[in-house]
């Protein structure tokens, strides 16, 4: 039984966790608050230490989008359990796991799984640059592909020279090769295909940007992307690892009509169990080893634990057609009620975020005009009425099949009543 509180929790993990957190955000440190410590989870609720329980609009950062602990899921997984935790050998979930992606995703011809969303985005890019034989990457300002070395840039080195690491540890040379563009901005883009056209290997992109905030593709960019990249010669790689079966059951690339020739998938694919995916035209996905020359490799990708999960939540979402109209009907009426309380809200299906600035939010520029102060405000005054909310302003909501109308206009209710 436990008795700690969230606190004591808190001060024993600062002894053994750096920030004593395994993933930075948990922290808290944006809002100014601790984190709390999280007992379970069910349906479109959490519970923590002391005992508290929220509306939970994190949903694990996307994984659960059918809500917390969904019977047919954790029944899928014990029964996999009993089988043996992983192989490390072939098994046919991860066949049938491949078959339910393709049949929604058919532009991944090929894919592999891994088990992480960075690890996806990693072996994509390493994947792309193989098979063009090229160095070169375009990425946008405030996209987040996970935390590998040469993805994490940040801009103020001019649109036109190599970004410079946004972290320590990286060394320069390691984004050297990553070069930095305006989100919905085509120029910005074009002059990067000008000056380096023979060189750019991929332009990757998250379809609609959920990493700065939410931040939509404005109409035809993403079309854009599809053609400059199709001149050049370059891969255009859709990052999915929030959009893939959140905006769609084909993910942004069928939401918005623009195929890829890779794309990565993560958290909603491994229904909750650490699981992502990368694939793509079968020509480029047959240059990965040991078809081809790029390696990339993995002791637990494919686990049975994982892969068992992650078809149970598919399978959940082919035969549920209603869910997202469902999710959108859900998000257009909190994007209202944020609107009625003189918010600024960017809203796509299920992703929202209200940002604290009063110009329109089209990319990381616009973002970072909003007052971080005034969110953390905001963000305390959910939680301090049971709504649990990403602390950060850089974060988007997240609703899932189990966020209850009742939950939903308790949520509009404290919205309504918020004083900036
Ligand atoms: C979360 C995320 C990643 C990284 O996934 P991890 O599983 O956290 O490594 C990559 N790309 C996007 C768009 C993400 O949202």
């Amino acid at each position: 039984m436990n008795t700690k509180r969230s606190d004591e929790w808190y001060q024993k993990a600062l002894e053994f966790m750096p920030g004593g957190v395994n993933s930075p955000v948990r922290a808290c440190r944006n809002v100014g608050r601790t984190p709390l410590f999280i007992e379970r989870a069910l349906g479109d609720k959490i519970y923590d230490a002391d005992g508290n329980e929220y509306i939970d609009y994190v949903c694990s950062w996307g994984p659960d989008i059918l809500g917390h602990a969904r019977a047919e899921i954790i029944e899928a997984v014990k029964q996999s359990c009993d089988s043996g935790l992983t192989f490390g050998a072939c098994h046919r979930g991860e066949v049938e796991l491949a078959q339910i992606i393709k049949r929604n995703v058919p532009s991944m011809e090929m894919l592999r799984l891994v088990n992480s969303g960075t690890e996806a985005v990693m072996s994509a890019v390493r994947a792309a640059r193989g098979y063009t034989g090229r160095d070169k990457i375009i990425k946008f300002e405030g996209c987040y592909h996970g935390h590998s070395d040469g993805l994490l840039v940040k801009a103020g080195s001019g649109l036109l020279t190599g970004a410079i690491p946004d972290s320590a540890g990286v060394p320069k040379g390691y984004t050297d090769n990553t070069l930095l563009a305006e989100y919905n901005n085509e120029q910005s883009v074009r002059d990067l295909f000008e000056h380096y056209g023979d060189d750019i290997a991929a332009l990757i992109v998250e379809p609609c940007a959920a990493n700065m905030g939410v931040v939509p593709p404005k109409e035809g960019f993403l079309a854009f992307l599809r053609s400059i990249t199709e001149q050049y010669g370059a891969i255009l790689i859709f990052d999915e690892v929030i959009t893939g079966f959140r905006l769609s059951l084909g993910g942004a690339q069928q939401y918005y009509g623009v195929t890829p020739d890779m794309t990565t998938l993560g958290k909603i694919v491994g229904g909750g169990m650490p699981l992502a995916v990368y694939g793509g035209r079968k020509e480029i996905m047959e240059c990965v080893a040991p078809l081809g020359s790029v390696y990339q490799a993995g002791t637990l990708s494919g686990n049975p634990t994982a892969v068992s999960a992650g078809i149970a939540v598919l399978n959940l979402l082919e035969n549920n057609a209603s869910v997202y109209d469902e999710l959108d009907r859900k998000g257009r009426r909190l994007e209202s009620a944020f609107r009625l309380a003189g918010l600024n809200v960017n809203r796509e299906g299920s992703l929202l975020t209200v940002f604290f600035t009063d110009q329109p939010v089209e990319n990381y520029r616009d973002a970072k005009t909003s007052d971080t102060k005034q969110f953390a405000d905001f963000y305390s005054y959910l939680l301090d009425n049971g709504i649990y909310s990403a602390p950060s302003q850089f974060e988007a909501m997240f609703l899932s099949d189990a966020h209850s109308d009742e939950d939903i206009e308790y949520t509009c209710d404290i919205v309504h009543r918020y004083k900036k």
